[in-house]
């Protein structure tokens, strides 16, 4: 009894440890307002759980999602996640996902997608780019610029200009003056400017400008990672790249 007591404090902070260190954080849906709702899921960088954003959007003609789970080609448990919540708690089949860019944190899921009988659509350069990074590929159907209806709900689908990609598009909801950023605007709780091996530097400031200049009016802004707020997201990324600027020099 005595030499399990002594070795009570090791045990409990094997148990701290443990906790310390325990995997990725769980999925977690947020609603915006009753239509629109932030699904969140994570991936690793390095060893960090880090979180990833997409849209759950509410019709009356269904869900429409915006990005899949943050999943890799072989592993979609993110994603499989995700639908069992919209089935759970929305009752609503879903309907179409749109990607807006080719990297896992947005499209990896796009397997489990089609295993469920989802429709999976992006940009013809995005469905190009998916292919070679050994995803299946979304249809690649969406002009530069494309609003469509589903269920009543305008979405508008644009692309801005290269940043974080050659290929980010940006969603707007027009009746709900909500703005999907994606990867191509960074998060006010954002320190650096994150994944840069395919962005374009040159060009991402203007594309930013450009956001602003359409979508200006939003009243939530939701990045591609971490916390979503107001515009103030766009000028923030405007101030990382030009402190980014500053380091390269
Ligand atoms: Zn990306």
């Amino acid at each position: 009894m005595r030499s399990l007591l002594a070795f009570l404090p090791i045990l409990l902070l094997h148990t701290f440890v443990q906790a310390q260190s325990s995997p990725t954080p769980k999925f977690t849906v947020t609603p915006l307002n009753d239509q629109v709702l932030v699904h969140t899921t994570y991936g690793l960088v390095g060893k960090i759980p880090f979180p990833s954003n997409g849209l759950i959007i509410k019709t009356k003609d269904g869900v429409v999602l915006v990005d899949t789970g943050w999943d890799s080609d072989t592993n979609t448990d993110n994603t499989r996640e995700l639908l069992r919540w919209v089935a759970d708690n929305l009752h609503q089949p879903v309907r179409l996902c749109i990607v807006t860019h080719a990297h896992e944190d947005k499209m990896g899921g796009i397997s489990e997608l089609r295993k469920a009988g989802v429709q999976v659509v992006s940009t013809p350069l995005t469905a190009r780019k998916s292919v070679k990074l050994g995803f299946e590929s979304p249809e690649g159907i969406l002009p530069n610029d494309t609003t469509f209806l589903i269920g009543q709900e305008p979405i508008r689908c644009y692309f801005p200009g290269q940043g974080h990609t050659s290929d980010n598009i940006v969603v707007w909801l027009p009746n709900q003056q909500i703005l999907y950023g994606g990867c191509l605007i960074k998060s006010v709780a954002a320190f650096g400017m994150g994944n840069l091996a395919d962005a374009n530097l040159a060009e991402w400031a203007g594309s930013i400008r450009n956001v602003m200049s359409h979508f200006g009016t939003a009243r939530i802004v939701v990045p591609g990672h971490q916390d979503w707020g107001d515009t103030k997201s766009l000028e923030h990324t405007l101030t990382l790249l030009e402190k980014h600027k500053a380091t390269q020099k």
